[in-house]
């Protein structure tokens, strides 16, 4: 079967557009009509070689759709089903999957290193060539082939071409407000950067009930729809001093910084502004190269640095109930989609997103 499909081939090229042969789902394994991919931060990182991926492979990893055809072993899953990727393939039998943290499953890493199925093995070709798919999924195509563990039945009501970026952004980032972190009402929070992720983040914390909810981000649109989306207080970091601003507003500092850029200079911000006993969480995805220098004197201070990997979530619970909290309008995600394009427009939509630009855009398939 052909598909239409955007290739990354080269670091920081555009990605071509391209016809490409997507093969029948083996065992444990699901064909998915795409509705919509988001584009998220990631895609980029890997595009311009912060991320690694073998080459060719498709991109995308923030799709939903709807279930075509399902491998021998399918059962959670049929032909007609509603489904949000998730990242993770949950296998069910690794020890992080029986421990119930299906989002340290080891078989993801299987996807994020080849690129590819559990089995070493990708879906796509082009003539001779074997195409990769990013992360096992590569969204931005029109149909996907991915593990079963990543095919999540949602409610058959709910806009697929929205609850996408629950896929990735949304789960990342409100799973982290609501599972990695302990919010208790009235806590201060605060979150740097203001991208998909970061106002998933400042959602889920304003659901916690955080208070001061500060939103810290250098770009003004972004901090005008941050504060319309439950933030408390917006801080510009490069017009103000953000150490001393958080202190004005916090009294000592906060007891929640959520980092969301995955930039050494934010992770260092978001630990400076911690109060006694605070927990700074790593949500952005820096370099995996990057070293961490953290000040000892921090640590008598008990102040915490944590990551936190997909919002800690465990995806068969948490992505139909994200999508239901989108339902009952307690969370926001059509505010959060500031565009919705084409396939072929997915290279200025990079460009948008290296100018800092929009939140969250949306390829729409037909
Ligand atoms: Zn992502
Ligand atoms: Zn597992």
């Amino acid at each position: 079967m052909k598909i239409k499909a955007a290739v990354m081939r080269e670091v920081g090229s555009p990605l071509t557009v391209e016809e490409l042969e997507i093969a029948p789902p083996k065992e444990n394994e699901v064909l998915i009509k795409t509705t919509a991919s988001g584009i998220c931060h990631s895609d980029y990182s890997v595009l311009h070689g912060v991320l690694g991926t073998p080459m060719p492979a498709v991109l995308g990893h923030e799709g939903a759709g709807v279930v075509e055809e399902v491998g021998p072993g399918v059962t959670h899953v049929k032909p007609g089903d509603h489904v949000v990727v998730s990242l993770s393939p949950s296998c069910g039998k690794c020890p992080m999957c029986l421990e119930e943290r299906e989002y340290l499953c080891m078989e993801m890493s299987k996807a994020s290193n080849g690129s590819c199925m559990m089995d070493g093995t990708t879906r796509l070709s082009n003539g001779d060539e074997s195409v990769h798919q990013l992360l096992a999924i590569a969204s931005f195509a029109e149909k996907m082939v991915i593990p079963a563990g990543c095919a999540v039945k949602v409610r058959d009501d709910a806009p697929l071409e929205t609850c996408c970026i629950i896929g990735c952004g949304v789960t990342t980032g409100t799973g982290a407000a609501v599972n990695t972190a302990d919010i208790q009402p009235g806590d201060s929070a605060a979150v740097i950067g203001c991208g998909g992720v970061g106002l998933s983040i400042l959602q889920g914390a304003a659901i916690k009930g955080a208070n001061p909810l500060i939103a810290i981000d250098p770009v003004l649109e972004k901090r005008e729809l941050a504060l319309s989306l439950g933030a408390t207080h917006a801080i510009d970091p490069f017009n103000e001093d953000l150490k001393k601003t958080v202190r004005e507003i916090t009294g000592k500092g906060v007891q929640f910084a959520f980092e969301a850029l995955g930039s050494m200079k934010t992770i260092n911000d978001a630990y400076s502004i911690l109060r006694p006993s605070g927990e700074a969480i790593i949500v952005g995805v820096a370099s995996l190269h990057e070293k961490y220098e953290l000040p000892v004197a921090n640590l008598f201070a008990e102040k915490e640095f944590r990551g936190s990997v997909y919002g800690s979530s465990r995806p068969k619970r948490d992505l139909p109930l994200f999508v239901d909290w989108y339902m009952e309008g307690k969370l926001k995600l059509d505010e959060v989609i500031t565009k919705r394009i084409k396939l072929e427009d997915v290279n200025q939509a990079f460009e948008e997103m290296s100018r800092g630009e929009g939140a969250r855009s949306v390829i729409m398939f037909d």
